[in-house]
């Protein structure tokens, strides 16, 4: 069996990562997974542990960091979030395409080391739209939407880095973007040789 391919997302907080891989995911069969990352940041409410995040203190963190059991890492927002390198590969061996919700610091070490990887960048429409859809979230205080609003602007800046953009302006429509790279991908020569080989071969044996 084909390995499934690796992908990266990233985007500022609330432009709608997390809801666009939610409802690509939904319709996607099991052909994707998405890995769910170490983090030491506070559970928030309606988050599940092992769900949306395996929670973990950062000694807990730290340990697993110096057993490299990661295959990135990155201090986002003074908290440490991490992907477990084991959970990708097996997935990857499995035939499944991963999804890594990451932010573009662990995106940059992830091509370093898979450079097979594709990368995604989801944008907002502009920036007041992202300030409204951060303070609509009623998660966060408005010193943490003020904060993530300034590191959206960093996050946004490495867009440039990445294979794929969506503009995340009218949620159906990304969400039609991000299916169509999905397919495409799956499409490119070199995967349809991996994963039909016989047939391929068997099209130039055949005389007609
Ligand atoms: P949040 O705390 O809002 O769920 O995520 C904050 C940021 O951390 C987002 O940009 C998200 O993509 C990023 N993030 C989540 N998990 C990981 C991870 O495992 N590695 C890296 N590098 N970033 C992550």
């Amino acid at each position: 069996m084909a390995q499934g391919t690796l992908y990266t997302i990233s985007a500022p907080s609330g432009a709608g990562k997390t809801s666009l891989v939610a409802a690509l995911l939904e319709n996607s069969g099991q052909q994707i997974c998405v890995s769910i990352s170490h983090t030491t940041r506070k559970q928030r409410p309606g988050e599940q542990n092992g769900v949306n995040y395996h929670f973990v203190s950062r000694d807990e963190f730290i340990a697993l960091r110096s057993d490299d059991r990661f295959l990135e890492w990155a201090e986002v927002f003074g908290n440490f979030y991490g992907t477990s390198r084991d959970w990708v590969t097996e997935q990857l061996e499995q035939g499944l395409d991963v999804i890594l919700e990451i932010d573009w610091q662990g995106a940059e070490q992830v091509r370093a080391k898979m450079p097979d990887v594709r990368s995604i960048f989801i944008l907002p429409p502009d920036l007041d739209a992202l300030r409204e859809r951060l303070q609509n979230r009623g998660q966060d205080d408005q010193e943490t939407i003020d904060q993530r609003m300034q590191l959206a602007h960093d996050e946004i800046s490495h867009y440039g880095a990445a294979d794929y953009l969506v503009i995340n302006d009218d949620f159906d429509t990304a969400l039609i973007d991000l299916q169509a790279i999905f397919r495409c991908v799956r499409l490119e020569k070199d995967l349809q040789l991996k994963n039909h080989p016989r047939l391929l071969a068997q099209l130039l044996e055949t005389t007609v």
